[in-house]
This record gives structure tokens, C-alpha cells and sequence, in this order.
């Protein structure tokens, strides 16, 4: 059978431990022998970040803005362990951090689900997408610990000089301050991806805050929103029958356990955080949850959820048998794919990825999974698999469909 051809080249991102040795077996078992493979490759394992003292990352954030798609492989983000371990020059930033401010980015993260391994939550038929906001807010606070009695005060000094000035707090005893901030600039983007990640997978949007309590911080978030689905995407979301909803996130949370899922749910940056992990955990395993990097003007990054899988790759240096889970890792090649198919009409390319994702879920439904998953699931027979036997045996499955 002749391979499918491809016109645009996908930026590949290898990494680092389990995940890179996972990456070349899923392209040695289930796309090169399809696919005429058009890659342009930056290797982002920790080594040659380390040799190129980490431009190699800077790149690969410039050649995806270039070509508009990317998949990447998970990767150690160094800390004091890393240095001695790698002997490296200096402790690299995450180079998911990385890339996501080159492109300015929203994540969006949907689990995989799949007969057999059901949510905690029954009603949940339809997988929930969560779109945090990767910027600001907490994660870039300023923090004093007060000592005793004074008054503390948020000051704004305008370029000009002039001052605006509000009192915190008059203490009486030590106590503790925060400042966070945002930009309009950093929302108005990820309301844009949200909106237009919306659009482009056919899913109402619930956007939550506490703009009741918050008037002017949250508000703001809620105001901007709201301009920017009014200006840019209200037609287009009445045309498509989809649907914008704001509430308030105490709201948001008692409604999600209710419904049967199959929205994108968008929050702040600390809600995000928090309520991507009560997702995936309620859906049963980090490996089981694709990731992907949205930027503003339509560049897409596809990535798994979880880390490099350190003890498994310990492991397999000692020789021993690793049953580490690829089904995020393949499912990021297939939205990679999916996605350039699309863009480049190419059909053929975009079915090859549904089929290849199709080929998971049977596989796993017919019983075939890693051990992970047979922990968790419902099904009664089940054949755990080693790492490339699960992947050889997806393989036989799509030979079959
Ligand atoms: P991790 O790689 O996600 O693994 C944590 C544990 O979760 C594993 O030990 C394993 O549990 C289980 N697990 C995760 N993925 C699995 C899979 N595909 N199949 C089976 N089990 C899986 O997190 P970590 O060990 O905390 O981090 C390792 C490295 O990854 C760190 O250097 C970190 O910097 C990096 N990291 C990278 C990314 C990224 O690139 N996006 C994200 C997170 C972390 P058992 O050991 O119990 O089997
Ligand atoms: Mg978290």
C-alpha cells in the first residue's frame, strides 16, 4: 500500500527517559510504515538543551510558529537532582514554560476515555476539556509576611507620576499580604483561544470566576470575555448552535458533577490548576489525558499531560520489563496529524489519525492494555501488556479495521 503523503512538515519535538523511548516505537510501529513522515526535528531532551544551552528550545517555539503544528514528547524540567544527574551548565527553565510564553498560549486538557475505565462520576459521558489560563494571578504574586501593627496599602504609580492608592489593611498584629496581578493583553489571548478552540472542536463554552466578591480583578476577566465573544465570535457561535456561558465558579463546580460532560470549561489560572487534577483523577490515570497548546492566532501544539515516567525509565535501564502507558504520547501524534491534515487538505492524513485513535480505544476495550489501566478497570478478561507490546498490539488492531 502506498504511504501517505504529506506537504507541510510537523515540528517534532523529541524528549527525554520513558517518553523518548516510547516516541520512537509509536513512530516505528504505527506511522512510519503508513505515513511518509515529513518532520522538521528538534531534539529537547535535557542533554542537547544542556549542549545548545537551551536554544534548541527557542527554536523549535520559532519553527512552530513557523509551520503552525507541533507534537511534542514530555521533558525533564530540571531541578538540584537533574543538575548532578545531566552535569549540566545551568538549571534550564520548563521548557513547556518555554514555549508557551514564545506563543502565548492556552492549554486545553481532555481526558481519554474509553469503555472499561468509567469516570468516578457516572453521568460524565462525554469527556470535560479544561482551558487554563498559563498566566498570572498567584502564580506571579508578591508576598509579605507581616510583622506587627501598620497599614498596608496597594499603590499604582502611572509613568507620569501620578499615583493611585487604596488601604488593605490596617493591621493590629502580624498577619500576611498578596499582590497578584494580570494583563488585558494575557486575557483577551486566552479568551480568544477559547473561544476559537470552541469553534473549532464544536463545544459550548463555560467560563467561571468570583466577579461577585472580586468586582474589579475578576470582573475584568468577565467584561473581557464578554467584549471579546460579542465583537468576534456571537455569530459564529449561533451559527455553529454553540453556546457561551458564564457563571460564577462555585456555580460552575456544583453544575459540571451534574452534567454529561462534552463542553470546554474554561478558568483562571489557579482554577485551572486545581480543577484539571480533580478531572483527570476522576477519569482514572494522567496517561490518559491529551494536552494541547493553543496560541492566539491559531498555532497548535499537542503534547501528552504527563512527565517522563522516571521510574519506569530506571527500569528499562536495568533491563527489566516496563508496562508504561502511550496512549497520550500516540494520541498527541494523532492530533498533530489530525490537525495538519486539516490544514493542508489532506484527508487521508486526518482519517489515518481518527483510525489510529479508534485502534486505541479497541484495543483497550477489547481487553489489551497496560498495567496501569488494569488496575482500574471494569472488564472482566484482561491481557496486561509490556510497552511495545501494548503498541504492537494496536497495531494489529488497526490492521484489522
Ligand atoms: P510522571 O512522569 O507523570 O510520572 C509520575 C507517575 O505517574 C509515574 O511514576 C507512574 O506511576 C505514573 N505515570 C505517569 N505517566 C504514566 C504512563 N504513561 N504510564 C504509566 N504510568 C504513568 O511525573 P514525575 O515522575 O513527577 O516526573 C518525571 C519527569 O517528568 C520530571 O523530570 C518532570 O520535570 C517531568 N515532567 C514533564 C512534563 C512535560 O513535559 N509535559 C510534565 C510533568 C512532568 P508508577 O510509578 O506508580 O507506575
Ligand atoms: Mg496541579
Amino acid at each position: 500500500m502506498a504511504k501517505i503523503q504529506m506537504k507541510t512538515p510537523l515540528v517534532e519535538m523529541d524528549g527525554d527517559e520513558m517518553t523518548r523511548i516510547m516516541w520512537q516505537m509509536i513512530k516505528d510501529e504505527l506511522l512510519l510504515p503508513y505515513i511518509d513522515l515529513k518532520t522538521e526535528y528538534y531534539d529537547l531532551g535535557l542533554e542537547y538543551r544542556n549542549q545548545t544551552d537551551d536554544q534548541v528550545t527557542i527554536d523549535s517555539a520559532e519553527a512552530t510558529k513557523k509551520y503552525g503544528v507541533a507534537v511534542k514528547c514530555a521533558t525533564i524540567t530540571p531541578n538540584a537532582a537533574r543538575m548532578s544527574e545531566y552535569d549540566l551548565k545551568e538549571m534550564w527553565k520548563s521548557p513547556n514554560g518555554t514555549i508557551r510564553a514564545a506563543l502565548d498560549g492556552t492549554v486545553f486538557r481532555t481526558p481519554i476515555q474509553v469503555k472499561g475505565i468509567e469516570p468516578c462520576v457516572k453521568n460524565w459521558e462525554q469527556p470535560i476539556t479544561l482551558a487554563r489560563h498559563a498566566y498570572g494571578d498567584v502564580y506571579k504574586n508578591t508576598e509579605i509576611k507581616v510583622p506587627g501593627p501598620g497599614k498596608a496599602e496597594l499603590v499604582f504609580t502611572a509613568e507620569d507620576g501620578t499615583e493611585i492608592r487604596e488601604v488593605i489593611h490596617e493591621f493590629d498584629g502580624p498577619g500576611i499580604l498578596q499582590g497578584i496581578h494580570n494583563m488585558d493583553r494575557s486575557i483577551t489571548s486566552f479568551a480568544r483561544a477559547c473561544f476559537s478552540y470552541a469553534l473549532d472542536t464544536k463545544q459550548d463554552l463555560w467560563f467561571a470566576t468570583k466577579d461577585t466578591i472580586s468586582k474589579k480583578y475578576d470582573h475584568n476577566f468577565k467584561d473581557i470575555f464578554q467584549e471579546i465573544y460579542e465583537k468576534e465570535y456571537k455569530e459564529r457561535f449561533e451559527a455553529a448552535g454553540l453556546e457561551y456561558f458564564y457563571t460564577l465558579i462555585d456555580d460552575a463546580v456544583a453544575r459540571v458533577m451534574k452534567t454529561q460532560g462534552g463542553f470546554i470549561w474554561a478558568c483562571k489560572n489557579y482554577d485551572g490548576d486545581v480543577m484539571s487534577d480533580m478531572v483527570s483523577s476522576a477519569c482514572g490515570s494522567l496517561a490518559m489525558m491529551t494536552s494541547v497548546l493553543v496560541s492566539p492566532d491559531g498555532v497548535y501544539e499537542y503534547e501528552a499531560a504527563h512527565g517522563t515516567v522516571q521510574r519506569h525509565y530506571y527500569k528499562h535501564l536495568e533491563g527489566e520489563e516496563t508496562s508504561t502507558n502511550s496512549v497520550a504520547t500516540i494520541f498527541a501524534w494523532t492530533g498533530a496529524l489530525h490537525k495538519r491534515g486539516e490544514l493542508d487538505e489532506i484527508p487521508e492524513l486526518a482519517e489515518f489519525a481518527d483510525k489510529l485513535e479508534r485502534a486505541v480505544l479497541k484495543t483497550i476495550e477489547g481487553g489489551k492494555m497496560t498495567k496501569d489501566l488494569a488496575l482500574i478497570t471494569s472488564l472482566e478478561s484482561v491481557t496486561v501488556l509490556n510497552t511495545l507490546n501494548f503498541i504492537r498490539a494496536v497495531r494489529e488492531t488497526m490492521e484489522t479495521m
